[in-house]
């Protein structure tokens, strides 16, 4: 085999809760408008959802316990916490985890403004914290689990997982009718309401009930 011209670039992984092993992240789909009261805060019409999905990079995963530069280009960063599905193939779950969705809030709204692509908004560095996954055997039900995000130790964002809009087999059915999933591909499912900013400084913690939380603070 001929050598690599550079580097090639390092596997990314997250930890597996338990087991001490490493879930090697392949691609981020991301689905938008999958809470009602969401929708409706970001002015959209609720009536009218239909799934929509966008990515990230891989290279945007950053670990529980980070420090995490403030992004360039956004005067608007906000925080939007997520149940995680970590794929083991294009139909199995291998586990779940607590993302944080960061997005450039203002280069969202523009991007909305002038019909553009979200990727800048969206996929930018250091833009999918996540926490340690849960292997799907070790998890007793996720129907009803609160999922939360607290800033700074206030709470605010605060709902539960049964007021997605497309539930986790809709999600992966909706995926899969699309591209073709594979093991290691992660699907951040949505945000509830309550969606701010963050300032450099602060220190926000995603949780939902029974998974590891993530921690992350800017600076
Ligand atoms: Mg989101």
């Amino acid at each position: 085999m001929n050598n690599f011209v550079i580097a090639p670039a390092p596997i990314i992984g997250l930890p597996v809760q338990g087991i001490g092993d490493i879930f090697p992240v392949r691609r981020i789909y991301c689905v938008g408008k999958n809470y009602e009261k969401h929708v409706a805060e970001m002015g959209g019409n609720p009536a009218k959802s239909t799934p929509v999905f966008f990515t990230k990079s891989r290279e945007a995963v950053v670990q529980n316990g980070s420090k995490i530069p403030y992004p360039p280009q956004t005067k608007n960063l906000h925080f939007e916490v997520e149940l995680v599905i970590a794929m083991k193939s294009a139909a199995a779950i291998f586990g779940y985890g607590v993302g944080i969705d960061m997005t450039r809030r203002d280069l969202q709204a523009a991007a909305k403004k002038n019909g553009a692509p979200w990727d800048m908004a969206k996929n930018f560095d250091c833009s999918a914290p996540c926490s340690a996954l849960v292997q799907a055997d070790d998890i007793v039900n996720l129907d009803n689990a609160s999922i939360q995000l607290s800033k700074n130790g206030d709470v605010m964002q605060s709902s539960s997982l049964d007021k997605m809009i497309y539930s986790v087999p809709d999600i992966i059915g909706h995926l899969n009718k699309t591209v073709s999933l594979r093991g290691g591909d992660l699907i951040m499912t949505g945000t509830p309401e309550g969606v701010g900013p963050v300032n450099k400084g602060d220190t926000i913690t995603g949780s939902i009930q029974g998974l590891p939380e993530i921690t992350v603070q800017y600076i």
